[in-house]
């Protein structure tokens, strides 16, 4: 028999077999039309099969063959099975998914232009030693599989050492990949790789037009993309010739899919190399503790840049006590007066808060009824713009009531500061000065943060209020202050990731400050400033405060020193998630592994969301491979469930977040 495996678009783990119509042979990554059930569909044949446990009688030929020449390198192929995998997601969606929506359908590939042409070249900035010994090291393993991780301070010029090294590849006919973290950040690096190397970069991220991506998707299968800067996705671009990768922010909690396929793009990019025998540079001021530790264990070589390339000195750090004093506006009297003398001095200042809407809590004073979510458990955030309630988890929202659903009181009263309230009395404070809020409600309006970030590098704005937004990488020539509203948020948390986020956030966003003309200030409030983490944060000790945190996952076998995978399920009412759960871990009792923990089943930390009961099972090991044996258990466990049908769940391997 003439059979072949080929991954259609379902949600189901495994691949489909198929006959072929002659005694053909058809080369995986071509698309084919396939009967799935009553309808038709497109697959991609991922390679041949020797035998099938389908019965000869249900086996089913294969409609139409769309491509002549295989649409998916080879390679690529291989590397969607390894990645599915892993993740234990539906090979189908994995492999699908991750084309241009044209070519889901059969469509073909659109002709295009080669861009190796006009490439021309703009001097190199003389390195200096640090950079010089971290070049020399990537230069050195260009034709191998190497994984560098360049911790360098904001401003050290890693993005020199990634353009010389990238200098190189180009030199040698092959391409290039830079993944960033957020879209916004595209722009930016994309101005930076064109002006040393010409009109030569083509981006890829889901911002895009449906033709742009599939131009620049054809482009790299093609082979006429030189350097590709995308985001996540681009990871999973038909590259055959790639000599380097480059993932800029490397910590950047962004690189996780958060939903749907879940992959970490940080990761998979690391495969990626690996499969192509190309290295890999990791970049960061404040590496992810995993890539720490990979380094440590010698997995990675860690390449340091300890000082900034410009003559500029780092910023000075104040923490401000503000556990006793009387706030003006969310901020301290001190910090006040320093805005004011940046201001005078026509200087540019950021406030960092992250908190968006008007009011984190809306209050009676009288009965102390906080408003909260109908569908979830959570505060509602109140919104200036005619008073209404939102809910962040949900998006619910209704308008403020006029009195006190309980005791029909009108004190009801805002606590606590977003980014709105925050702009709102800084315009008191300062009428004279331009200001501008940057924070995923205002950045909805389509072209506004560009906008913003542009006038911010034009120094057409003096004062600037954002969320995490303003933290990825943006570079502002003129800030010269920058002050951290709320730096308690993560100390407490349930979240044991929680802190190691909080010190990258911070450092990122005291890095924007002071990077070409003058050394810059920042300013950290808090109401816990002898807390050694604030200490170390104050003295912009990165290595020390991870040191601290390593030893304390080590202890707790968290996380780089044990691997989870997160069984989350949910329903509509609070059995069915829990039943659900239960199945699974009576169902893994004959397989129980010593070095796997099977935790919960237990609430999730919030556990109405949307309306849904959110409950998880946490799987955790020292061993990835016992890990992984047992999830190959729970998948079929889940997926035959009849408790399935009324219940959703999910499965989140190296996940992120606890929620
Ligand atoms: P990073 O990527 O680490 O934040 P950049 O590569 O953006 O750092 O460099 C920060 C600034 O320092 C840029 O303005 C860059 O032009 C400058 N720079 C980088 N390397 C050098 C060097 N060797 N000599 C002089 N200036 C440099
Ligand atoms: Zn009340
Ligand atoms: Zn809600």
């Amino acid at each position: 028999m003439n059979l072949v495996k080929v991954a259609v678009p379902v949600p189901l783990r495994q691949q489909f077999d198929y006959l072929l119509p002659e005694k053909k042979y058809i080369a995986p990554g071509v698309r084919v039309k396939v009967p799935l059930g009553r309808r038709q569909t497109i697959g991609i044949v991922m390679g041949q099969c020797e035998k099938t446990t389908i019965a000869s009688s249900r086996l089913k030929e294969i409609v139409a063959v769309c491509d002549s020449e295989p649409l998916l390198p080879a390679c690529l192929c291989d590397f969607f099975e390894k990645v599915a995998d892993y993740y234990h997601h539906p090979i189908g969606e994995v492999v699908l998914t991750s084309l241009p929506r044209a070519l889901r359908q059969a469509k073909p590939l659109p002709p295009v232009s080669c861009l190796w042409a006009n490439r021309q070249n703009n001097p190199a900035l003389v390195l200096n030693t640090k950079q010089q010994d971290a070049l020399k090291a990537i230069l050195a393993c260009l034709d191998q599989f190497y994984c560098f991780l360049l911790q360098g301070v904001t401003g050290s010029g890693k993005t020199e050492v990634y353009l010389q090294a990238v200098a190189k590849v180009l030199d040698q006919g092959k391409a290039v990949l830079v993944l960033v973290p957020e879209i916004s950040l595209t722009p930016q690096t994309k101005e930076r790789f064109v002006s040393r190397f010409g009109d030569v970069v083509v981006c890829y991220h889901s911002q895009m037009t449906p033709k742009k991506r599939l131009e620049a998707w054809t482009r790299v299968r093609q082979q006429k993309a030189p350097i590709v800067i995308g985001t996540r996705s681009a990871v999973f671009m038909p590259f055959s010739q790639l000599g380097l990768i480059v993932i800029d922010e490397e910590h950047d909690p962004s690189f996780k899919q958060q939903e749907g396929f879940r992959y970490s793009a940080r990761d998979v990019a690391v495969w990626r190399a690996k499969l192509l025998g190309c290295p890999v540079i990791l970049g960061s001021a404040t590496p992810a503790f995993e890539s720490l530790a990979n380094a440590k264990a010698g997995k990675y070589q860690l390449l340091v840049l300890p000082e900034r390339a410009t003559q500029v000195k780092p910023p000075e750090v104040t923490l401000l006590d503000v556990g006793q004093q009387k706030l003006k506006a969310g901020l301290s009297p001190l910090l006040l007066a320093q805005i004011a003398l940046r201001l005078e001095k026509k200087e540019q200042v950021l406030l960092f808060i992250n908190r968006r809407g008007y009011a984190p809590t809306y209050m009676c004073l009288n009965c102390h009824w906080l408003a909260t979510c109908p569908r979830c458990d959570a505060r509602l955030t109140l919104y200036s713009e005619q008073s209404t309630l939102v809910c962040h988890y949900c998006l619910f929202r209704c308008s403020c009531p006029p009195r006190c659903p309980t005791c029909q009181s009108t004190a009801l009263q805002p606590v606590g500061y977003g980014t709105q309230r925050l702009e709102e009395s800084l315009k008191a404070h300062f009428p004279q000065a331009t200001l501008a809020r940057i924070d995923s409600d205002a950045t909805r309006k389509k072209g506004y943060l560009e906008e913003i970030l542009t006038k911010t590098k034009d120094n057409e704005i003096q004062l600037l209020i954002g969320t995490q937004i303003l933290a990825k990488g943006h570079h502002f020539p003129h800030l010269r202050l920058v002050a951290i509203l709320d730096a308690d948020g993560g100390l407490f948390s349930a979240d044991f990731r929680a802190v190691e986020k909080m010190a990258q956030l911070i450092i990122q966003v005291a890095g924007r400050a002071g990077r070409v003309h003058q050394a810059g200030e920042v300013f950290i409030q808090t109401s816990h400033p002898a807390h050694p983490f604030l200490r170390a944060l104050f003295k912009q000790d990165y290595a020390k405060l991870t040191e601290t945190l390593l030893d304390e996952r080590a202890r707790c076998h968290l996380p780089p020193f044990s691997h989870l995978a997160l069984i989350r399920a949910y329903a509509k009412t609070a059995d069915l998630p829990q039943k659900l759960l239960l199945h699974v871990q009576k169902g893994l009792a004959p397989y129980l592994h010593e070095a796997v923990k099977i935790l919960g089943p237990v609430p999730a930390p919030m556990l109405k969301r949307q309306g849904y009961y959110h409950f998880q099972l946490l799987l955790q090991s020292s061993s990835r491979r016992a890990l992984h044996q047992m999830l190959g258990y729970c998948t079929p466990l889940l997926e035959k469930s009849t408790l399935a049908r009324r219940t959703r769940w999910s499965l989140d391997i190296d996940p992120q977040e606890m929620f």
